[in-house]
Protein backbone atom coordinates (compact mmCIF):
# COMPACT_ATOMS: atom_id res chain seq x y z
CA UNK A 1 0.00 0.00 0.00
CA UNK A 2 1.08 3.61 -0.87
CA UNK A 3 1.14 6.34 1.79
CA UNK A 4 0.98 10.14 1.00
CA UNK A 5 1.01 12.60 3.62
CA UNK A 6 0.54 16.77 2.89
CA UNK A 7 0.73 19.56 4.43
CA UNK A 8 -0.06 17.72 7.95
CA UNK A 9 -0.52 19.53 10.93
CA UNK A 10 -2.26 18.34 14.32
CA UNK A 11 -2.47 18.64 17.55
CA UNK A 12 -3.98 17.67 21.02
CA UNK A 13 -6.88 20.19 21.88
CA UNK A 14 -5.75 23.50 22.48
CA UNK A 15 -4.16 23.19 25.48
CA UNK A 16 -1.57 21.08 24.69
CA UNK A 17 1.80 22.82 23.53
CA UNK A 18 2.40 20.08 21.22
CA UNK A 19 1.90 20.39 17.40
CA UNK A 20 3.01 18.76 14.58
CA UNK A 21 3.62 19.57 11.02
CA UNK A 22 5.38 18.02 8.14
CA UNK A 23 4.81 19.15 4.87
CA UNK A 24 5.23 16.32 3.01
CA UNK A 25 5.87 12.55 3.35
CA UNK A 26 5.34 9.23 1.11
CA UNK A 27 5.64 5.37 1.85
CA UNK A 28 5.85 3.86 -1.83
CA UNK A 29 4.40 0.70 -2.21
CA UNK A 30 6.25 -2.28 -0.42
CA UNK A 31 8.88 -0.11 0.60
CA UNK A 32 10.36 -0.32 4.22
CA UNK A 33 11.06 2.70 6.12
CA UNK A 34 12.03 4.00 9.62
CA UNK A 35 11.69 7.50 11.11
CA UNK A 36 14.54 8.11 14.15
CA UNK A 37 13.27 10.88 16.67
CA UNK A 38 13.85 11.68 20.21
CA UNK A 39 10.80 10.90 23.03
CA UNK A 40 8.08 13.39 22.72
CA UNK A 41 8.63 14.04 19.08
CA UNK A 42 5.52 13.09 17.89
CA UNK A 43 6.30 9.68 16.57
CA UNK A 44 3.41 7.70 18.07
CA UNK A 45 1.18 10.38 17.03
CA UNK A 46 2.32 10.62 13.06
CA UNK A 47 1.34 6.57 13.28
CA UNK A 48 -1.82 7.43 14.85
CA UNK A 49 -2.70 9.63 12.22
CA UNK A 50 -1.52 7.16 9.20
CA UNK A 51 -3.62 4.72 11.15
CA UNK A 52 -6.57 6.74 11.12
CA UNK A 53 -6.65 7.13 15.31
CA UNK A 54 -5.98 10.57 14.86
CA UNK A 55 -7.37 12.83 12.89
CA UNK A 56 -5.67 15.63 11.26
CA UNK A 57 -6.53 19.55 11.93
CA UNK A 58 -5.44 20.09 8.29
CA UNK A 59 -3.79 18.41 5.29
CA UNK A 60 -3.75 15.09 3.79
CA UNK A 61 -3.11 11.07 4.29
CA UNK A 62 -4.08 9.28 1.59
CA UNK A 63 -3.26 5.33 1.45
CA UNK A 64 -3.48 4.10 -2.08
CA UNK A 65 -6.76 5.71 -3.62
CA UNK A 66 -8.36 6.09 0.05
CA UNK A 67 -8.45 9.53 1.45
CA UNK A 68 -8.16 8.71 5.51
CA UNK A 69 -8.85 12.10 6.27
CA UNK A 70 -11.72 12.40 5.10
CA UNK A 71 -13.28 9.53 5.82
CA UNK A 72 -16.19 9.22 8.98
CA UNK A 73 -14.89 7.54 12.05
CA UNK A 74 -16.55 4.45 10.93
CA UNK A 75 -14.86 3.81 7.88
CA UNK A 76 -11.21 4.67 9.45
CA UNK A 77 -12.21 1.98 11.84
CA UNK A 78 -12.88 -0.48 8.86
CA UNK A 79 -10.11 0.74 6.96
CA UNK A 80 -7.66 0.47 10.20
CA UNK A 81 -9.22 -3.84 11.01
CA UNK A 82 -8.64 -4.52 7.23
CA UNK A 83 -5.63 -2.82 5.65
CA UNK A 84 -3.23 -1.71 9.17
CA UNK A 85 -1.33 -4.17 11.30
CA UNK A 86 0.09 -2.19 14.47
CA UNK A 87 2.71 -2.78 16.42
CA UNK A 88 2.35 -1.26 19.80
CA UNK A 89 5.11 -0.46 21.72
CA UNK A 90 5.36 -2.70 24.70
CA UNK A 91 3.38 -5.05 22.69
CA UNK A 92 -0.17 -4.13 24.55
CA UNK A 93 -1.14 -7.71 24.57
CA UNK A 94 -4.04 -9.27 27.08
CA UNK A 95 -3.28 -10.74 30.13
CA UNK A 96 -6.43 -12.83 30.44
CA UNK A 97 -5.54 -14.38 26.70
CA UNK A 98 -3.11 -17.15 25.69
CA UNK A 99 -0.93 -16.77 23.25
CA UNK A 100 -2.91 -17.69 19.98
CA UNK A 101 -5.55 -15.80 20.92
CA UNK A 102 -3.38 -12.79 21.09
CA UNK A 103 -2.18 -13.20 17.69
CA UNK A 104 -6.47 -13.45 16.70
CA UNK A 105 -7.47 -10.45 18.55
CA UNK A 106 -7.72 -8.70 15.38
CA UNK A 107 -10.53 -10.67 14.85
CA UNK A 108 -12.16 -9.95 18.02
CA UNK A 109 -12.56 -6.47 16.88
CA UNK A 110 -14.33 -6.55 13.40
CA UNK A 111 -17.35 -6.99 15.27
CA UNK A 112 -17.91 -9.58 12.39
CA UNK A 113 -17.76 -12.97 14.52
CA UNK A 114 -14.97 -15.33 15.08
CA UNK A 115 -11.93 -16.19 13.29
CA UNK A 116 -12.18 -18.36 10.18
CA UNK A 117 -10.61 -22.05 10.19
CA UNK A 118 -8.23 -20.26 7.40
CA UNK A 119 -7.65 -17.19 10.02
CA UNK A 120 -7.10 -20.13 13.37
CA UNK A 121 -4.60 -21.67 10.58
CA UNK A 122 -2.59 -18.89 9.53
CA UNK A 123 -2.07 -17.86 12.91
CA UNK A 124 -0.64 -20.94 13.70
CA UNK A 125 1.64 -20.95 11.05
CA UNK A 126 2.79 -17.24 11.98
CA UNK A 127 3.53 -18.92 14.95
CA UNK A 128 5.81 -21.69 13.78
CA UNK A 129 7.02 -19.49 11.71
CA UNK A 130 8.48 -17.02 14.43
CA UNK A 131 9.48 -20.38 16.94
CA UNK A 132 7.11 -19.83 19.15
CA UNK A 133 4.24 -22.70 17.79
CA UNK A 134 4.73 -24.77 20.81
CA UNK A 135 3.52 -21.54 22.98
CA UNK A 136 0.11 -21.09 21.66
CA UNK A 137 -1.65 -22.01 24.54
CA UNK A 138 -0.03 -20.54 26.82
CA UNK A 139 -0.82 -17.46 28.71
CA UNK A 140 1.19 -14.18 27.67
CA UNK A 141 2.09 -13.52 31.28
CA UNK A 142 4.04 -16.32 31.59
CA UNK A 143 5.90 -15.53 28.49
CA UNK A 144 9.15 -14.13 28.02
CA UNK A 145 9.83 -10.13 26.71
CA UNK A 146 11.07 -12.08 23.45
CA UNK A 147 8.25 -14.46 23.32
CA UNK A 148 5.53 -11.54 23.78
CA UNK A 149 7.15 -9.46 20.85
CA UNK A 150 6.79 -12.49 18.65
CA UNK A 151 2.86 -13.13 20.22
CA UNK A 152 2.83 -9.36 18.77
CA UNK A 153 4.69 -9.61 15.90
CA UNK A 154 1.85 -12.23 14.58
CA UNK A 155 -1.26 -10.32 16.08
CA UNK A 156 0.14 -7.22 13.62
CA UNK A 157 0.69 -10.02 10.66
CA UNK A 158 -2.60 -12.04 10.87
CA UNK A 159 -5.25 -10.20 8.75
CA UNK A 160 -2.52 -9.62 5.93
CA UNK A 161 -2.39 -5.90 6.34
CA UNK A 162 -1.08 -3.74 3.23
CA UNK A 163 0.50 -1.01 5.82
CA UNK A 164 2.80 -2.10 9.07
CA UNK A 165 2.93 0.27 11.56
CA UNK A 166 5.26 -0.52 14.35
CA UNK A 167 5.82 1.94 17.43
CA UNK A 168 8.91 1.12 18.90
CA UNK A 169 8.96 -2.40 18.36
CA UNK A 170 11.69 -3.94 20.58
CA UNK A 171 11.08 -2.16 23.83
CA UNK A 172 12.60 -3.57 26.92
CA UNK A 173 13.91 -6.32 24.82
CA UNK A 174 18.04 -7.08 25.19
CA UNK A 175 20.53 -6.17 22.10
CA UNK A 176 20.65 -9.62 20.53
CA UNK A 177 16.53 -10.38 20.82
CA UNK A 178 16.58 -6.72 19.54
CA UNK A 179 17.89 -7.29 16.51
CA UNK A 180 15.81 -10.63 15.80
CA UNK A 181 12.64 -9.17 16.43
CA UNK A 182 13.34 -6.11 13.82
CA UNK A 183 14.57 -9.07 11.78
CA UNK A 184 11.60 -11.02 11.66
CA UNK A 185 9.52 -8.15 11.58
CA UNK A 186 10.84 -6.69 8.04
CA UNK A 187 11.08 -10.61 6.90
CA UNK A 188 7.11 -10.08 7.66
CA UNK A 189 6.61 -7.30 5.88
CA UNK A 190 8.97 -8.18 2.91
CA UNK A 191 6.91 -12.05 2.22
CA UNK A 192 3.30 -10.33 2.22
CA UNK A 193 4.44 -6.95 0.06
CA UNK A 194 3.55 -4.98 2.95
CA UNK A 195 4.61 -0.98 3.43
CA UNK A 196 6.38 -1.04 6.53
CA UNK A 197 6.90 2.15 8.71
CA UNK A 198 8.64 1.71 11.78
CA UNK A 199 9.21 4.63 14.63
CA UNK A 200 11.85 4.43 16.89
CA UNK A 201 14.57 6.10 19.09
CA UNK A 202 17.32 3.54 19.06
CA UNK A 203 19.84 4.23 15.82
CA UNK A 204 20.93 0.54 15.75
CA UNK A 205 18.00 -0.64 14.54
CA UNK A 206 17.45 1.19 11.19
CA UNK A 207 20.62 -0.13 9.28
CA UNK A 208 19.80 -1.33 5.87
CA UNK A 209 16.02 0.43 5.63
CA UNK A 210 14.97 1.62 2.45
CA UNK A 211 14.57 5.10 3.73
CA UNK A 212 16.02 6.20 7.03
CA UNK A 213 13.87 9.91 8.39
CA UNK A 214 14.79 12.01 10.81
CA UNK A 215 11.89 12.93 12.99
CA UNK A 216 12.85 16.72 12.88
CA UNK A 217 13.87 17.10 9.24
CA UNK A 218 10.61 16.06 8.18
CA UNK A 219 8.38 18.47 10.45
CA UNK A 220 10.71 21.01 9.13
CA UNK A 221 9.30 24.23 9.99
CA UNK A 222 7.54 23.20 12.99
CA UNK A 223 8.98 26.27 15.44
CA UNK A 224 9.72 23.36 17.90
P1 LIG B 1 6.87 10.11 20.70
O1 LIG B 1 6.09 8.91 20.28
O2 LIG B 1 7.85 10.58 19.68
O3 LIG B 1 7.51 9.91 22.03
P2 LIG B 1 4.26 11.30 21.01
O4 LIG B 1 3.67 11.32 19.65
O5 LIG B 1 3.80 10.23 21.93
O6 LIG B 1 5.85 11.32 20.89
O7 LIG B 1 3.95 12.66 21.73
C1 LIG B 1 4.24 13.92 21.15
C2 LIG B 1 3.81 15.02 22.12
O8 LIG B 1 2.40 15.00 22.26
C3 LIG B 1 4.38 14.88 23.51
O9 LIG B 1 4.69 16.17 23.97
C4 LIG B 1 3.26 14.27 24.29
O10 LIG B 1 3.33 14.63 25.64
C5 LIG B 1 2.04 14.86 23.62
N1 LIG B 1 0.88 13.94 23.71
C6 LIG B 1 0.85 12.64 23.36
N2 LIG B 1 -0.38 12.13 23.53
C7 LIG B 1 -1.15 13.13 23.98
C8 LIG B 1 -2.53 13.23 24.36
N3 LIG B 1 -3.37 12.19 24.26
N4 LIG B 1 -2.98 14.43 24.80
C9 LIG B 1 -2.15 15.50 24.88
N5 LIG B 1 -0.84 15.46 24.54
C10 LIG B 1 -0.34 14.30 24.11
MG1 LIG C 1 5.92 7.06 21.16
Amino acid sequence: MEIRVGNLEFQYGSGSGFRLLIPEFQLSEGSQTAILGPSGSGKSTLLNLIAGILVPNAGTIHAGDRAIHELPATDRRRFRLRNVGYLFQDFALLDYLDARENVLLPYRLYGEGHPTREDRQRAVELMESVGIGHLQRRPVTRLSRGEQQRVALCRSLVTEPGLLLADEPTGNLDPVAKQDAIMLLREGARKRGATLLVVTHDHNLVHDFDKVHDMDEMSAGAGR
